[in-house]
């Protein structure tokens, strides 16, 4: 059985001299894990198509379990993040985030929108790149089944207040008059939480189309990181290198 779809790079393993096995998120079938063969002899046909961050259309052979990949063409390399750390760090997140979150041969179109997005913004320097990561974080959170409750006081439902606090365990908004003890909240402004609200709620043509002074846009980041570390057990190496950069 062969079938043939656009994809983006997410991970690349090497293995053996010369091979590679390669996470691919592709729009219809979610994530592709898939052998290449010969992958890293610079002449080989699949190695740029198969690098990381590379948005190739692949033909894929499966036998048994196991996906191969035969053929392979390059539609976009971000070729402006190679040159600078921060953001290839980042972008590399933005990978593990998707790699963590989407899912595997199944529909993924979303995630792959928000992957191919935000990796334009960040290599043509359109938009902040701590707002990308904010991007990322909330909305692929929001879309694989984790999404906050936001709209208003989980308790008393009032929809605004000078400061809200955030439940990062539970997802849930609370106003100060009933925000419980002994919860970890992050106290959240009235800007950080309208761009919350838009990342979680709004069209996906309008998902970039937001923007808030940078103090803020560093608050909205610490809530989102610390809302995605409290809701999925995993490392992020990536993230941790960004940091220490
Ligand atoms: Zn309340």
């Amino acid at each position: 059985m062969s079938m043939s779809t656009d994809g983006l790079v997410i991970r690349v393993n090497n293995v053996g001299e010369y091979d590679r096995i390669v996470s691919v998120l592709t729009a219809d079938y979610g994530i592709i894990r898939a052998f290449v063969h010969g992958a890293r002899s610079l002449k080989n046909k699949h190695a740029t198509t198969t690098s990381l961050l590379s948005y190739s259309h692949f033909t894929f052979s499966k036998k048994r379990d196991t996906y191969t990949i035969t053929d392979s063409a390059v539609n976009k390399v971000f070729f402006n993040l190679r040159g600078d750390i921060v953001k290839l760090s980042l972008a590399q997140y933005f990978c593990e985030i998707a790699e963590n979150l989407a899912p595997v041969e199944d529909e993924a179109g979303e995630y792959l929108r928000i992957m191919l997005n935000s990796l334009h913004f960040l290599s043509e320097s359109g938009r902040d790149p701590v707002m990308l990561k904010a991007i990322c974080e909330l909305r692929m959170l929001a879309i694989s089944g984790y999404t906050p409750d936001i709209v208003a006081c989980h308790n008393c439902a009032v929809f605004e207040n000078e400061t809200m606090y955030f439940d990062v365990i539970n997802g849930e908004l609370y106003c100060p008059d009933c925000k419980p003890a002994g919860l970890n909240l992050l106290p959240i402004g009235k800007g950080v939480l309208a761009a919350m609200r838009h990342i979680v709620y709004s069209d996906f043509s309008k998902l970039y189309s937001f923007s808030l002074p940078a103090e803020s846009l560093e608050n909205l980041s610490r809530i989102t990181e610390s809302f995605l570390l409290s809701q999925i057990e995993h490392r992020f190496t990536t993230l941790e290198f960004y940091k220490n950069l």
